[in-house]
């Protein structure tokens, strides 16, 4: 893997990864850029104790633009993007419409391909695998910034999940404080060891793996299940079976295997609802480990899966119970849709 750092015209980082290890990757951004002000700021609610990134300059943002002007398509003569280049294998740059910038942590694009048309589960198990390089690049050069507390790698996928750009991309937030979620699965993870003597993560996948109805695929070094108490229609969390604190700590058999797991259950999910159906929309989120937090070696680093989509053409929409008490009602069992995505498995 060949790693290029450079910046854009208005000063953002701009790193490419390439397979190929002797990849020149030297284009300039030629754009009249202003450097943009961002202005976010990070408010806490003094009720719940949980913090909101305020960031007005996000409403002039890219919105749905045409395919030939996509700003996350390799540069061409005469239409020039994000990526300098004519071309590149995965490249992540600091989004210009940031959520969280400056003292407040950082927001970063990550380009899967620079084909426009693909999805991630299109993508080869080379690409993949690159991808995974540069996740894990990523949060090991985040974490050595002060302001940066945790690394969240994620994707949304679909218009139906707010993705304003059909080009295939996920994001990276660099948070500058341990997410409200974060935080509940240490304190889980801290009573059960208090109660059990044991860890966490250790008792959930070997739960799942004795139950075995939620089971969706098993690898040699993976596992997927539905978890017990899922709390979206279609939810699937992927466990290394050797457990890590976060991404830079994955061995090499674990990496080799992750793309043929994951782009297998991305294709599993395409298939949820039958043929015909638009693509599954999805949110793909690693919880990774916070870097200072207390503990964080027992934490078990996890990709989690799911579809806000409950049945051909119905979305589940997070209404009262939800949004205004915090109270999931799923309408799936989650042994049922295991059983759905065990059917859908590749030949
Ligand atoms: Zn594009």
């Amino acid at each position: 893997m060949k790693k290029t750092v450079t910046t854009l015209a208005d000063g953002r980082e701009l790193i490419y990864y390439d397979s190929a290890d002797d990849t020149v990757r030297d284009a300039v951004d030629r754009r009249p850029l202003d450097a943009v002000s961002t202005s976010s700021e990070i408010r806490r609610d003094p009720l719940l104790g949980d913090s909101v990134a305020i960031a007005s300059h996000r409403q002039g943002r890219t919105y749905h633009p045409p395919a030939d002007e996509c700003p996350l398509c390799p540069s061409q003569e005469g239409r020039l993007s994000e990526i300098p280049d004519s071309g590149y294998d995965v490249a992540v740059f600091e989004n210009r419409f940031p959520s969280l910038a400056g003292d407040s942590g950082r927001c970063e694009v990550v380009c899967f391909t620079s084909d426009h048309d693909v999805s991630f589960a299109g993508l080869t198990e080379e690409q993949a695998a690159l991808v995974l390089e540069a996740w894990t690049d990523r949060t090991a050069d985040l974490a050595e910034l002060p302001q940066v507390a945790q690394v969240f790698c994620f994707e949304n996928r679909g218009a139906e999940i707010g993705v304003t750009l059909g080009h295939p991309h996920g994001q990276i937030y660099g948070y500058p404080f341990v997410t409200p979620r974060t935080e509940q699965m240490l304190r889980s993870m801290e009573s059960h060891r208090a109660d059990t003597g044991r860890n966490l993560f250790d008792d959930v996948v070997a739960r799942e793996l004795a139950d075995g109805d939620r089971v969706v695929l098993e690898g040699e070094h993976w596992v997927a299940f539905v978890p017990y108490a899922a709390h979206w229609p279609y939810e699937v969390h992927l466990h290394p079976r050797r457990r890590v604190p976060d991404l830079r700590e994955l061995d090499q058999d674990a990496r080799t295997e992750f793309p043929q797991i994951y782009l297998e259950l991305l294709r599993r999910f395409d298939r949820i609802f039958g043929p015909g159906e638009p693509p599954t929309p999805y949110i793909s989120a690693w919880h990774q480990a916070p870097f200072r937090a207390p503990g964080r070696e027992e934490f078990g680093l996890h990709l989690e899966l799911f579809t806000i989509r409950r049945t051909s053409g119905k979305l589940k929409f997070l209404a009262g119970s939800e949004s205004g008490m915090g109270v999931f009602i799923n309408d799936v069992p989650p042994e049922a849709a295991a059983q759905r995505l065990r059917e859908v498995a590749s030949e």
